[in-house]
């Protein structure tokens, strides 16, 4: 079975953002930026189904500029056979990227795509869910278990209550929560070797989509700062400020 994992090249996790000043979006000149961290562990996801023999080849796919290679190079060192890069200058919003990833379904015919629930910089958590409807396949979103059996995974699903269990049926899209693994680190060997292995580049033309932008940002704003809080020098203090001051008691 061939595994199609989609990876996204975001903001490191670690950088703290700066808002433009005219308020369009976020300053991304000169930061570091790394793979999404949730794609990291869906390419872990399908690292491990490889290892077990369930699957065969692993496909990364990222969309964007031409820097999404470095992107698509960890996912190749981490252990992907493969990768395509849509290339573009486009801003791509999820509904675009939904239909790029069904165009290459269409070509590679993966029996699963493996995504992230949701990329860290847009926060949208729609991507999977939107390919899975384009395609009509089944999905199973935020995974926090993955067992493939015959024809068909079994998901346990991160929601309010616990863990909740669905089978679907294969092909289909599973979009991965936090707690399923715990990615590898490229080794140095596999650094050096993913530098050997094969990078596609297609445009959106190519693949028959038209990424333009549905959506426009209006504002982007910084939270509102948090007041500084004050100590109390006693329980009677505390109480009568939650029944003066706060009014919550
Ligand atoms: P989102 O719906 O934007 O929160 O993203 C969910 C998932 O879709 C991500 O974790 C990626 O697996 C995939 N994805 C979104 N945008 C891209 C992109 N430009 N290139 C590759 N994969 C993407």
């Amino acid at each position: 079975m061939r595994v199609l994992v989609p990876v996204k090249r975001v903001v490191d996790y670690n950088v703290k953002i700066r808002i433009k000043s005219d308020q369009s979006g976020v300053d991304i000149a000169g930061l570091k930026m790394s793979m999404n961290p949730f794609d990291e562990i869906a390419t872990e996801e399908a690292i491990r189904l490889k290892e077990r023999g369930v699957a065969s080849e692993i496909v990364a796919v990222s969309m964007g500029e031409a820097k999404c290679q470095e992107t698509l190079r960890t996912a190749l060192a981490m252990g992907a056979d493969r990768a395509i890069l849509v290339e573009t200058a486009v801003e791509l919003q999820p509904l675009a990227v939904a239909k790029l990833l069904k165009a290459i379904v269409a070509r590679e015919q993966p029996g699963l795509v493996l995504m992230g629930k949701q990329a860290i910089d847009d926060d949208s958590n729609q991507t999977a869910q939107m390919l899975a409807g384009l395609l009509g396949w089944p999905q199973a979103t935020f995974a926090s278990k993955i067992e493939i059996g015959d024809g068909t995974a079994t998901v346990g699903r991160e929601v309010d209550e616990g863990i909740e269990t669905i089978r679907v049926r294969l092909p289909a899209v599973i979009s991965v929560d936090l707690r399923l693994n715990e990615p590898r680190y490229a080794s140095l060997p596999n650094i050096m070797k993913a530098k050997k292995k094969p990078i596609d580049t297609l445009t959106p033309e190519a693949l028959g989509v038209d990424p333009t932008p549905r959506l426009d940002y209006l504002r982007v704003e910084e939270p509102p700062k948090r007041k500084a809080g004050v100590k109390v020098g006693s329980v009677q203090e505390l109480v009568a400020k939650l029944k003066g001051e706060a009014g919550v008691i």
